[in-house]
């Protein structure tokens, strides 16, 4: 089935204002509350939030063979369940429904005044029910940096590191959207010099740049996904802030890793942006040296050249750009992460999330994370109101973007917003 929305000459009836992550080719999914209180599943355009389940009632998917109720549901995981087909052939009719050359829905005044509505006016919810939750480890740059700081400079890369995209399971009970304030951690640390643990506020609160894989059902319990089938398999990417407490990190890592200095939270993006519409931004991968076995061999353009951005501002402050960097820069492929984790059998399920892990490039200004940009605190980051900044303060936003962009258009995913609160008092 030909991916025709993707055609950069198409325009939209709809206003799309110069640089907007959502113009019609790019025709992502996510959930919303309408201003009536109706939560229904939608796209965007511009600046608009159209009502995928108002157009289904109107008949505007007729041909295409869904359940009645499809999408005015509170998920998209039956959505995403129905496959690649399925969501090619809405895609596609999305696109041609908006395209300026199209009267039917543009020159029904009616109908417009049912699906669309201006996004300021609609409250975005998380796109997915998301039953489990894992977070890789992918970017060799990263693994270095941590590497370097937390164990031994001269063998900063564990053995096992070129040999299996590393992760660990998360959870996804706390996983929220960009705009929900989260609280900084309460934990245990062992303060540095002493011998005995204490328990209190985190003091070294970070986030953790990336972006992260939503999946269809990929396999029954036992069962393998092959390399070169694994990206059929996922939906889309979103945006992922894996809000992270350092120093409780430091203490308790060991020897099972990552446990409560990651689960208090984790921000994503809400708009799912699909595989077919990063496609024309497709790109190569690093080279892989050594070469991984065979299970984890590919050819060819295996990722999606991705520009991300972070900003951070306090209080009442103007932002400030603390990094940039790109997706493509990561070693372990979103493919090679799925064959991985489905190479014992393990079930992965419609509405799954996987982080890529914290995204850094090769230069000190794109790190993904505080903890390599102020190199574990010792260079603090001066922000734009005169501040400096080791680590996230209580009251400060942290912001991602992301976007892809060719000479003819831009594909982004908007962004993940989400202001850090003083710890949780309970009353
Ligand atoms: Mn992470």
């Amino acid at each position: 089935m030909p991916n025709i929305t993707n055609d950069p000459k198409r325009k939209s009836w709809l206003e799309v204002p110069e640089n907007s992550d959502f113009p019609i080719q790019n025709i992502p999914f996510g959930v919303f509350l309408t201003k009536d209180d109706i939560i229904t599943i939608g796209t965007r355009i511009g600046d608009y939030a159209i009502d995928l389940g108002a157009m289904q009632q109107l008949n505007y998917f007729e041909g295409i063979e869904l359940t009645d109720d499809m999408f005015m549901q509170d998920t998209l995981n039956d959505f995403i369940s129905d496959g690649k087909k399925t969501w090619r052939l809405v895609r596609n009719r999305i696109g041609d429904i908006f395209d300026n050359t199209n009267p039917k829905l543009r020159d029904n005044k009616k109908h417009c005044n049912i699906i669309i509505f201006k996004i300021d006016e609609v409250e975005m919810q998380l796109p997915v029910l998301i039953g489990d939750y894992t977070d890789f480890y992918s970017s060799k740059e990263h693994a270095t940096n941590v590497g370097k700081m937390f164990r031994d400079p001269e063998n900063a890369l564990l053995p096992n590191w070129l040999h299996i995209p590393v992760g660990y399971h998360g959870r996804s009970s706390t996983i929220v959207p960009s705009g929900i304030p989260v609280h900084r951690p309460m934990g245990q640390t062992l303060p540095n010099g002493e011998t005995q643990p204490v328990f209190g506020p985190s003091r070294l609160v970070d986030f953790e740049l990336e972006t992260a894989f939503i999946t269809t059902d990929c396999n029954i319990m036992g069962e393998n996904i092959p390399i070169n089938e694994a990206e059929d398999y996922i939906f889309g990417m979103v945006l992922l802030n894996d809000w992270s407490a350092r120093d409780i990190q430091k203490w308790e890592y060991v020897p099972l890793g990552p446990f409560l200095a990651k689960n208090f939270a984790s921000s994503i993006s809400p708009w799912i942006v699909t595989l077919d519409a990063l496609e024309p931004f497709r790109t190569k991968s690093p080279k892989q040296e050594p070469t991984p076995l065979p299970y984890l061999q590919q050819k060819g353009k295996n990722t999606f050249d991705i520009n991300l951005e972070v900003y951070v501002a306090p209080e009442k402050a103007k932002p400030t750009l603390v990094s940039k960097t790109n997706f493509k820069y990561m070693y372990w492929s979103m493919a090679q992460q799925l064959a991985h984790h489905t190479s014992n059998g393990c079930k992965v399920n419609s509405g799954d999330m996987m982080g890529s892990g914290t995204i850094s490039g090769p230069n000190p200004d794109s790190f993904g994370s505080m903890l390599e940009l102020t190199w574990g605190g010792q260079n603090p980051i001066k922000l734009s109101n005169g501040s400096e900044r080791k680590f996230i303060n209580d009251n400060d936003t942290v912001t991602i973007k992301g976007y892809c962009q060719n000479s003819q258009f831009r594909i982004g995913f908007g962004e993940v917003s989400t202001k850090l609160l003083p710890t949780f008092v309970r009353k």
